[in-house]
């Protein structure tokens, strides 16, 4: 086990359940009808996750294994919320429950509500590119509203979107990426100062509007998340470079540290951690910093059930 100073949580992990393989290919012909789910996982090299609850004990059992105390977990499609509210009833003081979340569908109010309240999750995670609607809309504030009164964070994805299982499944996705903007957030976040607010992966592209958005909106979280290959898009921008400045703008109580782990047998992405760990050391941030970007931030944001300290 790590010791205090070390502990490490993870804001950033896709909980890719049975019922979620069975959603996104619900319009894909030709896969058995029974079963579908695990003929799919075995079509992309993945374990088949069985049910919430099993896949919940091997996320446990993996998290033991790389000594990472807390993990959020993302349904990842719409409609998969029940998977991610079994998995944290299940382990409440490992788990935190988010959903993506689409705020355009019919019935979007109550369906966010339950998942708010009966369901405990404790973050929305909107893709404004992928399911196309602008983030002035107003069905976007309901979705800040109810963030605001029960206490949640909302996680806004930007910048270039690829859904790895996506392509691998050859389903279209034609995403408008003019819609995943840091400044559209801005505007919104800093509606509802109370509520914090999640851009993933620097901005995933979009790293000048991020820390824009950031130093604007005190209530922007960044998170670290992924393989940060967006990094190609800067010439000559490394992870390092990247965190140095970010820190310089930004500071490190806003930070969340994530990998943007998903599939078994691959599991937690240890090198991901490696990669940011070593970064962070390169550029000098000290014992203080890193104890905020690894598990401090999570910690405040989401306290552990029974943990008064924050
Ligand atoms: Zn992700």
């Amino acid at each position: 086990m790590r010791t205090e100073e070390e502990l490490l949580c993870d804001s950033h992990c896709h909980f890719f359940s049975t019922r979620f393989l069975e959603i996104l290919t619900k319009d894909v012909a030709g896969l058995p009808v029974t079963d579908r789910a695990a003929s799919v996982a075995a079509q992309l090299g993945w374990d088949a996750p069985g049910t919430p609850e099993s896949l919940a004990d091997r996320w446990v059992a993996e998290l033991d294994r790389h000594g990472v105390a807390r993990s959020v977990l993302i349904a990842s499609v719409p409609g998969d919320e029940e998977s991610v509210a079994v998995a944290v009833a299940r382990q409440p003081s490992r788990f935190v429950g988010a959903f993506m979340f689409n705020p355009m569908v019919p019935d979007a109010e109550p369906k966010l509500a339950r998942a708010l309240s009966t369901l405990r999750l404790r973050m929305v995670a909107l893709f404004p590119a992928m399911h196309r609607y602008r983030l002035d809309d107003d069905a976007v504030g309901r979705v800040f509203e109810a963030a605001s009164q029960s206490g949640s964070a909302v996680f806004v994805h930007c910048g270039v979107l690829s859904v790895g299982v996506r392509k691998k499944l050859g389903l279209a996705s034609p995403f408008d990426l003019r819609l995943g903007d840091p400044l559209a957030v801005a505007a919104i976040a800093l509606r509802y100062p109370s509520v914090p607010v999640v851009i993933p992966h620097f901005g995933a592209g979009m790293f000048r509007e991020a820390l824009m958005a950031a130093d604007q909106c005190p209530n922007i979280y960044l998170d670290t998340s992924s393989s940060n290959s967006w990094l190609k898009y800067h010439p000559g921008l490394t992870l390092e470079a990247a965190f140095r400045q970010a820190l310089a703008v930004v500071g490190p109580d806003r930070f969340l540290f994530g990998t943007d782990s998903s599939f078994f047998p691959r599991g937690w992405q240890k090198p991901i951690y490696d990669a940011q760990a070593a970064a962070l050391e390169a550029i000098g941030l000290d014992a203080s910093g890193r104890g905020k970007i690894f598990h401090g931030n999570f910690a405040r944001l989401f306290p552990a059930p029974g943990d008064t300290r924050h």
